[in-house]
């Protein structure tokens, strides 16, 4: 089993994001987070978009290719759909960090926006990048805490 965590985005928002591959070649993420400070009333971020009609903004995961979660300005997040845009660049040959780097580098040059991510692939591979200034993260492989 190897879980990264990511933690936090921008400044102190308190995102918490995961990503898993069990044994058996299974990948998952998870998501959560509070949002943005003066968000309005009824925002929708790009956390809670796994799936329908803004697939794979917050976060993604396939078996075939592998598992990432995101963090940073939803709104960026959602316009380049980036979760699902890095597994894209992974169905296309590039590692996590390849993939990871593209993405975010599209996502700030298209649209401006900042952001995180951790990713893993689905022979086990993983990789926390990001654009902001800092990001905390974590992994855990074989019982082995790496931060
Ligand atoms: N992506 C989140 C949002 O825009 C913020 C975060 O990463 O915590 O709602």
């Amino acid at each position: 089993m190897l879980l990264p965590l990511l933690l936090g985005g921008l400044r102190d928002l308190g995102t918490v994001g995961a990503v898993a591959i069990d044994s058996a070649g299974n990948v998952a993420c998870a998501t959560s987070t509070g949002g943005l400070t003066n968000k309005r009333v009824g925002r929708v971020g790009d956390t809670a978009c796994i799936g329908g009609i803004l697939q794979g903004s917050g976060g993604y995961a396939d078996n075939i290719v592998g598992a990432t979660s995101t963090t940073g300005h939803g709104e960026s997040i959602m316009k380049v759909v980036l979760a699902r845009l890095i597994l894209y660049h992974m169905e296309q040959g590039k590692s996590p960090e390849d993939a990871a780097d593209v993405a975010l580098n599209y996502m700030k040059t298209r649209v401006g926006g900042l952001g995180g991510v951790i990713v893993v692939s689905s022979s086990g591979d993983w990789t926390a990048r990001f654009s902001t200034k800092q990001m905390a993260w974590a992994t855990i492989k074989d019982d082995q805490l790496q931060i």
